[in-house]
């Protein structure tokens, strides 16, 4: 199984996960010319797309939705009260599937399933993303990690966790203190430190690859993310997992579940990164 991240971060969000025969994408939060081109970056044929999966109703997750769902002929998989928030934005001649937290779906040779996340909208979702031999957790956009997101991730051997802010840079920084407190809330996005305490437990599991997703461009940088992330799993003793940063406007992947590395694809996008490689990945 590989994932490839085509994008991440307040400016867009969309990834695909694909097996031998079948491959989904969740979210679409780029216009439908930019995820086509993504997709032939990273050197998915978008002929292979078997549906899209929708994580909540934000625009960063799905102002592509519409498009890329009628031009690829995808159907659209969310919550009931997401279709809901959704139908006014994403235009008519849309294949609606209603998939509902705790449920799982088989597509094609891949099995889905939604768990709710703490979010500030209709119903949030994350998901996991299975072929029988490995499983995908993709969880941004929470602002806190409950006991049921804690036991989807911990079951992954690849986990894509929100690595949103650092703290310290967002309480000093230049946003209004009313979107400050949204950000900081149980509703809003995960900090580097929130995202870090789970690690510990996930250091425990089966996890082989960790992808740092959904930073933000003012609130925080990638190293400092990485080396939160790196720090935390080197204490637990598990320096073998393959730590990778999303976003930064480049795709990442395909990234191989077998081995972790980024194979196929054109470009290695953000890193196939191990800390001793961090210095030639974020230099900014
Ligand atoms: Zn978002
Ligand atoms: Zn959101």
């Amino acid at each position: 199984m590989d994932i490839s991240v085509l994008a991440s971060g307040s400016s867009g969000n969309s990834l695909v996960v694909s097996s031998d025969s079948d491959a989904l994408l969740v979210d679409a939060g780029l216009s439908a010319k930019r995820i086509q081109s993504a997709l032939h970056e990273v050197g998915m044929d978008a002929e292979r797309l078997s549906g899209i999966l929708v994580t909540h109703e934000h625009s960063d997750h799905v102002s592509g939705l519409g498009p890329v769902a009628r031009r690829l002929g995808l159907p659209v998989f969310a919550t009931l009260r997401t279709h809901e928030a959704l139908r006014s934005r994403i235009g008519d001649g849309i294949d609606a599937v209603v998939i509902e937290p705790g449920t799982s779906h088989r597509i094609g040779g891949l099995t889905a399933s939604a768990f709710s996340v703490s979010h500030d909208c209709a119903d949030p979702v994350g998901y996991t993303i299975s072929d029988g031999d490995h499983r995908v957790a993709i969880a941004t956009d929470l602002g806190i990690v409950g006991r049921s997101v804690r036991h989807h991730l911990s079951e992954a051997d690849c986990v894509v966790l929100e690595f949103n802010h650092d703290e310290r840079m967002l309480l000093d920084g230049s946003y209004p203190w009313a979107l400050k407190q949204r950000i900081m809330a149980n509703t809003g996005h995960l900090s580097n430190a929130a995202a870090a305490r789970e690690l510990v437990a996930l250091a425990r599991g089966p996890l082989s690859v960790l992808i740092l997703a959904h930073l933000s461009r003012d609130n925080n940088t990638p190293r400092l993310a990485f080396e939160t992330a790196v720090g935390v799993l080197e204490k637990a003793g598990r320096s073998d997992i393959h730590v990778l940063l999303a976003g930064k406007g480049e795709t990442l992947g395909p990234v191989d579940l077998g081995n972790g590395t980024c194979g196929r694809g054109r470009r290695a996008g953000a890193g196939r990164v191990r800390s001793k490689e961090m210095t030639t990945i974020c230099t900014e």
